[in-house]
Protein backbone atom coordinates (compact mmCIF):
# COMPACT_ATOMS: atom_id res chain seq x y z
CA UNK A 1 0.00 0.00 0.00
CA UNK A 2 1.60 3.32 -0.78
CA UNK A 3 2.15 5.84 1.76
CA UNK A 4 -0.81 8.41 0.04
CA UNK A 5 -3.66 5.01 0.32
CA UNK A 6 -1.51 4.81 4.22
CA UNK A 7 -2.83 8.36 4.70
CA UNK A 8 -6.38 7.79 2.88
CA UNK A 9 -7.19 4.77 4.87
CA UNK A 10 -6.16 6.11 8.41
CA UNK A 11 -8.30 9.56 7.76
CA UNK A 12 -11.69 7.24 6.90
CA UNK A 13 -10.30 5.35 9.85
CA UNK A 14 -10.80 8.31 12.17
CA UNK A 15 -13.68 9.77 10.45
CA UNK A 16 -15.66 6.42 11.24
CA UNK A 17 -14.95 6.66 14.73
CA UNK A 18 -18.12 8.83 14.51
CA UNK A 19 -21.88 7.32 14.06
CA UNK A 20 -23.29 9.63 11.88
CA UNK A 21 -20.36 9.18 9.32
CA UNK A 22 -20.79 5.29 9.71
CA UNK A 23 -24.31 5.69 8.94
CA UNK A 24 -24.16 7.69 5.90
CA UNK A 25 -22.69 4.84 3.74
CA UNK A 26 -25.26 2.31 4.44
CA UNK A 27 -27.30 3.90 1.52
CA UNK A 28 -29.81 1.68 -0.17
CA UNK A 29 -28.92 -1.01 2.79
CA UNK A 30 -31.46 -4.01 2.41
CA UNK A 31 -32.27 -4.16 6.09
CA UNK A 32 -34.76 -2.34 7.09
CA UNK A 33 -36.93 -2.39 10.45
CA UNK A 34 -37.94 -4.76 12.04
CA UNK A 35 -34.56 -6.91 10.98
CA UNK A 36 -32.60 -6.69 13.66
CA UNK A 37 -29.53 -5.09 11.51
CA UNK A 38 -31.10 -2.37 10.50
CA UNK A 39 -28.45 0.60 8.85
CA UNK A 40 -28.72 2.50 12.26
CA UNK A 41 -27.68 -0.86 14.14
CA UNK A 42 -24.99 -1.54 12.21
CA UNK A 43 -23.54 1.76 12.25
CA UNK A 44 -24.22 1.91 16.43
CA UNK A 45 -22.35 -1.50 16.63
CA UNK A 46 -19.36 0.17 14.88
CA UNK A 47 -19.87 -1.03 11.43
CA UNK A 48 -19.36 1.05 8.63
CA UNK A 49 -19.90 -0.33 4.65
CA UNK A 50 -16.96 -0.96 2.39
CA UNK A 51 -19.41 -2.48 -0.49
CA UNK A 52 -17.73 -4.00 -2.99
CA UNK A 53 -20.15 -5.40 -6.53
CA UNK A 54 -18.72 -8.86 -4.89
CA UNK A 55 -19.71 -8.18 -2.11
CA UNK A 56 -22.47 -5.27 -1.34
CA UNK A 57 -22.88 -6.12 2.13
CA UNK A 58 -19.78 -6.07 2.92
CA UNK A 59 -18.90 -4.03 6.32
CA UNK A 60 -15.59 -2.87 8.43
CA UNK A 61 -15.53 -2.23 12.40
CA UNK A 62 -14.02 0.82 12.91
CA UNK A 63 -12.56 -0.04 16.26
CA UNK A 64 -10.97 -3.43 15.28
CA UNK A 65 -10.97 -3.32 11.74
CA UNK A 66 -12.84 -6.56 11.32
CA UNK A 67 -14.77 -6.95 8.20
CA UNK A 68 -17.85 -9.06 7.89
CA UNK A 69 -20.52 -9.77 4.80
CA UNK A 70 -23.24 -12.27 4.04
CA UNK A 71 -25.42 -11.16 6.24
CA UNK A 72 -28.97 -12.30 7.37
CA UNK A 73 -32.33 -10.06 8.51
CA UNK A 74 -32.43 -11.98 11.52
CA UNK A 75 -28.27 -10.92 12.47
CA UNK A 76 -27.70 -9.44 15.91
CA UNK A 77 -24.74 -6.46 14.67
CA UNK A 78 -23.16 -7.16 17.93
CA UNK A 79 -23.88 -10.80 18.39
CA UNK A 80 -22.12 -10.84 15.04
CA UNK A 81 -18.80 -8.80 16.34
CA UNK A 82 -18.75 -10.79 19.31
CA UNK A 83 -18.73 -14.07 17.54
CA UNK A 84 -16.83 -13.20 15.00
CA UNK A 85 -14.04 -10.76 16.74
CA UNK A 86 -13.73 -11.51 20.34
CA UNK A 87 -10.70 -9.83 20.79
CA UNK A 88 -12.95 -6.50 19.76
CA UNK A 89 -13.59 -4.20 23.11
CA UNK A 90 -15.74 -1.88 21.31
CA UNK A 91 -19.05 -3.00 22.86
CA UNK A 92 -17.55 -2.99 26.22
CA UNK A 93 -16.46 0.71 25.89
CA UNK A 94 -18.40 2.80 28.67
CA UNK A 95 -19.93 4.87 26.17
CA UNK A 96 -19.78 5.48 22.65
CA UNK A 97 -16.96 7.84 20.88
CA UNK A 98 -19.69 10.39 20.07
CA UNK A 99 -20.61 10.68 24.16
CA UNK A 100 -16.63 11.16 24.69
CA UNK A 101 -14.36 14.12 25.86
CA UNK A 102 -11.29 14.09 23.63
CA UNK A 103 -8.92 12.91 26.48
CA UNK A 104 -11.12 9.71 26.68
CA UNK A 105 -11.62 9.29 22.85
CA UNK A 106 -7.74 9.93 22.91
CA UNK A 107 -7.33 7.73 25.38
CA UNK A 108 -9.79 4.80 23.73
CA UNK A 109 -7.94 5.25 20.15
CA UNK A 110 -4.38 4.37 21.83
CA UNK A 111 -5.80 1.56 23.86
CA UNK A 112 -7.07 0.73 20.07
CA UNK A 113 -3.67 1.12 18.67
CA UNK A 114 -1.88 -1.31 21.01
CA UNK A 115 -4.29 -3.35 20.82
CA UNK A 116 -4.17 -3.70 16.93
CA UNK A 117 0.15 -4.07 17.39
CA UNK A 118 -0.52 -6.69 19.95
CA UNK A 119 -2.57 -8.68 17.36
CA UNK A 120 -0.34 -7.96 14.58
CA UNK A 121 2.48 -9.00 16.70
CA UNK A 122 1.26 -12.59 17.22
CA UNK A 123 0.07 -13.37 13.58
CA UNK A 124 3.57 -11.96 13.14
CA UNK A 125 5.28 -14.33 15.46
CA UNK A 126 3.00 -17.16 14.57
CA UNK A 127 4.55 -16.78 11.32
CA UNK A 128 8.15 -16.64 12.33
CA UNK A 129 7.40 -20.13 14.41
CA UNK A 130 5.72 -21.52 11.08
CA UNK A 131 8.84 -20.86 9.26
CA UNK A 132 11.43 -21.58 12.10
CA UNK A 133 9.32 -25.33 12.03
CA UNK A 134 9.69 -26.06 8.32
CA UNK A 135 13.52 -24.64 8.43
CA UNK A 136 14.17 -27.15 11.25
CA UNK A 137 12.32 -29.96 9.07
CA UNK A 138 14.15 -29.22 5.92
CA UNK A 139 17.42 -29.52 8.06
CA UNK A 140 16.47 -32.67 9.19
CA UNK A 141 15.87 -34.03 5.72
CA UNK A 142 19.45 -32.45 4.36
CA UNK A 143 20.50 -34.36 7.02
CA UNK A 144 19.14 -37.59 6.78
CA UNK A 145 20.01 -37.29 3.05
CA UNK A 146 23.88 -36.50 3.78
CA UNK A 147 24.12 -39.77 5.74
CA UNK A 148 22.28 -41.57 3.41
CA UNK A 149 18.88 -42.92 5.38
ZN1 LIG B 1 -14.87 -4.63 16.24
Amino acid sequence: MSQQQDVKKDLCQQLMTLYEMRLRTFVKWPFSAPSRCTAERMARAGFYRIATPECPDAVRCFYCEKELDGWDVNDDPVGEMRRHAPHCRYQDLPKAYDDMSVEEVLSSEAERHIQALERSHAAWQARVDSASQELLREIDRQIERIQGK
